[in-house]
């Protein structure tokens, strides 16, 4: 019910008298200040009138028939908009008893008979008047109150020299109290503060009352209950003209919710989703205050990086979920006996143990050691890792195994900050998979230089192949039946600007890791042919022109097509090239391997298998593919003078080669005697220094020239 009328609507007095005289001279009366004025003759009618009119002030007699003014008043106030509306009754003169009931049931004010008419007019606007202002008071309560509500939001008011305190019902709701708990003080509300936080409100206040300055903060209130619920307080202190506080006046918000999304997001944030722990982002900052309290204290921290071994056959065979699983298996196991393991316990100074176990994405993890006491301790932490590692973990329904390595770098020594740290770790992880897994490694500065060698190979071999500094070099190969030149084998070398001249060994498994072979060797094959037909216009006799082929650009689609194309280009004939591919090599993907073979074969090269010895015992992929020559590995040869089972070795692979229709060449001799063995044992070729180095192309087109009888 609308109490506040719209502007131009005109105000409604209900007039409640028996006596219709009464009523007529107020109506008359009241006309003359246009309010419009509605009748009633007793108490019941008076209420009908009021919820129909629902008037801005009404003017009731006491005494009348049915329903006396005292029952009217007390049921009207009980009505819809009766609150807010002005009531005046009208009592007998100096009737003491009626004025104070009047009082009692809620009468705004009361006038006596007999009624002074022309004062009762003015009374009534002042009532009016005053009911308004009360009303619009009322109404901006309502709507601070709903506003507050929205915004979780209390206010209160603290009169110091009174030490009353005034809140308002959001303030009792975010505290947990009840608003009819009467006069709820200070000392109420402080009691419901986190005792952890408690004393330092109590601070605040004082500071803030000595100061005389406002302060913010924000802190938690324990509910009865038990839950939490966080809160952001803002308040300000009024103080008079000598500077003595006078009040406090402040806010309240229940930011719980705003809380609680904060941690959901921290928590999508730094913690890894698969297992918990503590992610990249976290770990980077745990590690940070953690250097950052050793540099302060002088303390000492161990950084343990852990890459699981072989992890990827697992994902690979046994399928990603089962990967997921064997890595939360692998971070509770590690997580809990960590923190309650003795070993750490004793790693760390007194107090707790500072331990943190992170997963920075895959299978790595790292472990953080602060407040280290010996930095060996280090190394026993992660023996204990590796150790937990090697217990079988069932993973849908199958025992698995699985070991991890390694690198540990520690604060101060092996780097000043993060960045550094973390990756001499990564170096020292790697050489503890380089030296056969399932072993730690401390970083030590010659582990560095090699990384950063390696590094710097990796970036400079890029340019390498723009600026022309690879060159080829070609080691001659004797028949040993005729004597004479059968071919050579072309062997890249790097004249890097800096370092001189980088053999293969340096830089071919590094050019395999990251993929730069296929471009290497590409150049090789083109270099390698176009000399080839180069000394054969010069006139010299054409010889076989050997080619390594390295696995990666075997397994590349479209070898076949790039050698033909080569050959095309270069004009070289076919059967003077001879592929050099590895046992290995072949071994993998028979099938395809086995339709790159045929391809190749059709083109009229040589094929043959270099190495041969080292890899697979299973010979029998030999009669399966189409391939030319067996090249007996260096190792062999080394030592057949000396070793019988060498010889065995080699007389056995000489005897089947013969068997296979294979040629045989002996790689690495170096002395006459071992010459003597091959040439008895019917070996068809042999290179090596004993004949000669690999030769630069000036040098080498010299010994075509001239040392074409050897033997
Ligand atoms: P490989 O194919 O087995 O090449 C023979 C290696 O043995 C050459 O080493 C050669 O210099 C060395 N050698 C020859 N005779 C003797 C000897 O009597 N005694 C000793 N101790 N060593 C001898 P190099 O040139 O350092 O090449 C090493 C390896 O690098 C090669 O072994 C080959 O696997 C790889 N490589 C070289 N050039 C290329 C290439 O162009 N492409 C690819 N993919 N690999 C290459
Ligand atoms: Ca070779
Ligand atoms: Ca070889």
């Amino acid at each position: 019910m609308s109490k506040n009328r719209a502007p131009g609507e005109q105000t409604v007095v209900l007039v409640v008298d028996d006596d219709m005289a009464q009523r007529l001279l107020m109506r008359e009366t009241l006309h003359d200040f246009s309010l419009a004025v509605e009748e009633a003759a007793d108490g019941e009618e008076a209420l009908a009138a009021f919820a129909r009119t629902s008037p801005d002030l009404v003017l009731m007699d006491v005494k009348m028939p049915k329903m006396d003014g005292f029952t009217a008043c007390a049921m009207m106030r009980r009505l819809a908009g009766g609150q807010d509306a002005v009531i005046v009754l009208v009592t007998g003169l100096e009737d003491f008893a009626s004025i104070r009931r009047a009082f009692d049931v809620g009468a705004t004010d009361f006038v006596t008979k007999p009624v002074n008419w022309p004062l009762l007019s003015h009374r009534v606007r002042y009532l009016l008047r005053a009911g308004r202002a009360f009303r619009n008071l009322r109404q901006s309560e309502k709507r601070l109150s709903i506003a507050q509500n929205i915004a979780n939001l209390g206010n209160w008011d603290w009169d110091i020299e009174k030490n009353s305190l005034f809140c308002s019902a959001q303030m009792y709701r975010i505290f947990g109290l009840s608003f009819q708990e009467p006069a709820a003080t200070y000392k109420t509300f402080l009691t419901r503060v986190h005792p952890d936080e408690r004393e330092a409100i109590r601070e605040l206040v004082d500071t803030a009352l000595r100061t005389k300055k406002p302060y913010s903060i924000d802190y938690r209130i324990l509910l009865p209950g038990g839950s939490c619920r966080n809160v952001h307080e803002q308040a300000d202190v009024v103080h008079d003209e000598q500077g003595n506080p006078v009040s406090m006046h402040g806010t309240v918000q229940d930011i719980t919710e705003r809380i609680n999304a904060e941690e959901k997001i921290r928590l999508l944030a730094y913690y890894d989703g698969l297992t918990g722990l503590p992610n990249r982002q976290l770990f980077l900052q745990l590690f940070q205050q953690a250097l950052a309290a050793a540099r302060r204290e002088g303390g000492k921290v161990a950084l343990l990086y852990l890459d699981l071994d072989r992890f990827k056959r697992i994902n690979d065979t046994m399928g990603h979920s089962a990967g997921d699983t064997l890595l939360q298996e692998i971070a509770n196991c590690l997580g809990e006996s960590i923190r309650s393991s003795d070993i750490v316990a004793k790693a760390c100074l007194p107090c707790k143990p500072g331990v943190t176990l992170s997963r920075l994405g895959g299978d790595e993890f790292t472990i953080l050691l602060t407040r280290l006491a010996e930095e060996e301790h280090a190394g026993r932490v992660a023996q204990r890792i590796l150790d937990l590692l090697s217990q079988p973990i069932r993973i849908a329904g199958q025992e698995v195994y699985i070991s991890g390595s390694i690198g540990i770098t520690l604060y101060p020594g092996d780097g000043e900050d993060v960045d550094m740290l973390l990756r001499n770790a990564d170096v020292a992880m790697y050489h503890a998979k380089e030296i056969g897994r399932n072993t730690f490694q401390f970083f030590s500065a010659q582990m560095n230089q090699r990384a950063m060698e390696k590094l710097s190979i990796e970036t400079d071999l890029k340019k390498a192949m723009e600026r022309k500094e690879l060159l080829l070099y070609y080691q001659p190969q004797i028949d040993l039946q005729t004597g004479r030149l059968a071919g050579v084998e072309a062997l890249v070398r790097w004249l890097h600007p800096r370092l001189g001249m980088v053999p293969p060994s340096l830089f071919i498994p590094i050019a395999e890791e990251t993929g730069l072979i296929v471009e290497v060797g590409e150049w090789v094959l083109q270099e390698a042919c176009r000399q080839a037909v180069l000394w054969q216009r010069a006139g010299l006799v054409p010889v076989r022109m050997g080619v390594n082929i390295s696995s990666l650009q075997f397994k590349q689609q479209g070898l076949a097509a790039l050698v033909d194309q080569v050959l095309q280009q270069t004009g070289l004939a076919a059967g003077c090239l001879e592929l050099e591919l590895t046992e290995s090599a072949i071994m993998q993907n028979v099938s395809q391997v086995n339709q790159t073979l045929i391809e190749l074969k059709e083109l009229g090269v040589n094929l043959s298998v270099d190495d041969f010895g080292t890899g697979y015992s299973s010979m029998s992929y030999l009669k399966r593919f189409p391939l030319d020559t067996l090249k007996i590995d260096r190792g062999f040869v080394m030592d057949i003078t000396t070793d019988a089972n060498d010889a065995a070795i080699i007389k056995a692979i000489i005897a089947l080669g013969k068997s296979l229709g294979l040629k045989t060449i002996a790689e690495g001799v170096e002395t006459a005697e071992q010459l003597a063995f091959l040439q008895k044992q019917g070996c068809d070729v042999i290179q090596g220094f004993f004949i000669s180095m690999p030769l630069p192309v000036r040098e080498a087109e010299r010994y075509l020239i001239e040392g074409e009888k050897f033997c």
